[in-house]
């Protein structure tokens, strides 16, 4: 079967913009295509008339530092996000998440715009851009604009852009600063290729002895159709010292608040339940110690 017509390289956002427009609907972007060949060969998406590759615009795939903002392009793979020395020390939860989708040829290929824009609750890149509260840049309409991550995400695979209109230029978040720190961890069957039964990505900003919480961010997905903050434990964090204790109550908190779902495909509710115990044990211990060795920006 014919999965389309005809395929377009583009070279700039200009050029992909006049692309979807002159084709009305009968365009849709492609990136690394690791989500959308597979959806339309197994036929859970209609064969496309037109595509139109986004991975040779020089504006999409750059990983640039400015002071202490990060600026990723749609366009960067997760292999180069994880190969990033600068990402590697300021979002080092978006390094692990990258680090562990699919295998090498999938991370050489797959796009973290590709993994937003997908718009699943459990996507690894999307739920550490969540803990590190990215905005995206988007074209919408024929509007460029920033949005909070969280509003592109409208439903289990449906995003607010519509990939045949509308492009995810790239993404900003706020570089690790010295007391901040993150971490990343899954749970998922070792056998073949499975979905997650959980990921959790965790970013936390310590007072100026190390000794506290002054800030957290969590993300524990997929625990709903989109993906979400875990704000009721993000508030008992702040103020609290950096201890057991707390880590036990911040356990304890969000096993009350999260209702993980049985799925076949994913684990039993109970089971997930328990998960969302063990990833804080290990994600939040290891984002503090990292906060506690961050450097200034200024001293790389
Ligand atoms: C074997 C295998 C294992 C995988 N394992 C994982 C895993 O462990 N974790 C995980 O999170 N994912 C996994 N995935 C899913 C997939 O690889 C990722 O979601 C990847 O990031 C998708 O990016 P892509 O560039 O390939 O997207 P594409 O397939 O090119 O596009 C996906 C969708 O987004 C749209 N789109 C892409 N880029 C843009 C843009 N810039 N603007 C607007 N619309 C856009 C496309 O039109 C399409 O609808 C796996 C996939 C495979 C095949």
């Amino acid at each position: 079967m014919q999965l389309w017509n005809r395929y377009f390289l583009a070279s700039s956002v200009d050029e992909t913009l006049e692309l979807l427009l002159q084709y009305d609907g009968q365009a849709r972007i492609i990136a690394g295509g690791t989500d959308l060949l597979i959806e339309m060969r197994e036929g859970h998406r209609p064969p496309q008339p037109v595509l139109v590759d986004i991975t040779a615009i020089p504006a999409l795939t750059t990983i640039e530092q400015d002071n202490d903002q990060i600026i990723l392009g749609a366009c960067v793979t997760h292999a180069r996000i994880t190969h990033s020395t600068a990402l590697q020390k300021r979002a080092t939860c978006l390094v692990e998440s990258c680090g562990v989708v699919g295998g090498p040829q999938v991370r050489n290929v797959g796009t973290i715009g590709g993994n937003v824009a997908h718009a699943l609750p459990a996507g690894d890149g999307t739920t550490s851009l969540v803990a590190l509260d990215a905005e995206a840049e988007v074209v919408i309409d024929g509007e460029r604009h920033w949005r909070p991550i969280l509003e592109l995400f409208q439903g289990p695979g449906v995003s607010l852009l519509d990939s045949t209109r509308d492009l995810l230029v790239r993404f900003r978040f706020q570089a690790h600063q010295p007391h901040e720190g993150s971490a990343f961890d899954r749970i998922m069957r070792p056998q073949g290729v499975a979905l997650p039964i959980l990921g959790c990505a965790v970013w936390v900003r310590l007072n100026a002895d190390n000794s506290h919480y002054e800030a957290a961010r969590i993300c524990i997905a997929p625990v709903g159709p989109t993906p979400r903050r875990i704000t009721a434990v993000e508030n008992m964090l702040a103020g609290c010292p950096a201890t057991e204790d707390t880590l036990e109550a911040a356990v304890a908190l969000a096993q009350e608040v999260i209702k993980p779902r049985t799925s076949k495909y994913r684990a039993t509710a109970p089971y997930r339940s328990e998960m969302v115990a063990v990833l804080l044990r290990r994600a939040l211990p290891a984002a503090v110690e990292r906060a506690k060795t961050t450097m200034p920006v200024t001293s790389q």
